[in-house]
Order: C-alpha cells, then sequence, then structure tokens
C-alpha cells in the first residue's frame, strides 16, 4: 500500500474513532439515566424499547471501536493490511470501504459460512 492511501485510512480511522466515542458516550449516558429528562436528542416518546435498541447499537459500536483502534495500532507498527487469518494482503479497495476489517474477503466469508 503506498503512503497516500495509509494515511487516508488513518484519517479515516480517527474520525471515525473520535465519532464512535462521542456516540457511545453520549448513547450510554441516555441509558444510564433512568430520569425521563435524558437530554435533548431523545424525547419521552422515544423511552422504553429504545433504550434497549440504544444499548445494542452501543455493542455494536464498541465491537468497532475496539476493531479501529486494533487498525491504528497496526498502523503504527507497519502491520496493517495483512488478514490476520492467511496473511495475505487486504485488498486497498477493501481496506477503504471497511478500514478496520482484519480479515481478507476470503477469510470473512469462510468464517461467516463457519457460523451458519
Ligand atoms: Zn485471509
Amino acid at each position: 500500500m503506498n503512503k497516500k492511501n495509509l494515511a487516508e485510512i488513518k484519517n479515516f480511522l480517527i474520525e471515525k474513532k473520535t465519532e464512535l466515542l462521542n456516540k457511545t458516550n453520549n448513547a450510554q449516558r441516555d441509558i444510564n439515566s433512568d430520569d425521563v429528562n435524558v437530554g435533548d436528542e431523545i424525547d419521552t416518546a422515544r423511552q422504553g424499547s429504545d433504550k434497549e435498541m440504544f444499548f445494542e447499537l452501543v455493542v455494536v459500536d464498541k465491537i468497532i471501536l475496539n476493531a479501529v483502534n486494533d487498525a491504528l495500532v497496526k498502523i503504527e507498527k507497519n502491520i496493517y493490511g495483512t488478514c490476520e487469518c492467511c496473511g495475505e494482503k487486504i485488498p486497498v479497495e477493501r481496506l477503504k470501504a471497511i478500514s478496520w476489517t482484519k480479515y481478507c474477503i476470503k477469510c470473512q466469508e469462510q468464517a461467516e459460512n463457519h457460523k451458519r
């Protein structure tokens, strides 16, 4: 991967990290608050089941956040862009689309087939 692509992906990951941190912090605060007045974003009509939905969102966001952090560490270590499963280089197109991915398409598909 050339330096330009890597710099682009790194910037994207840092932006994504900031975005996810803000999002999970906000959602966490909303979940923790039992009070009806949880802020401007959620009105009383969206209470209840929405809390659970928020919680699920937070879980998914945290998984992505971890992956984003891992990807940033890998960039620092100069090992970014290699599949953790087979050791092959992950295509730049895929890294640009899902910058925090750990696996190449082949391994990802295999993992997903395995689950079924
Ligand atoms: Zn692979």
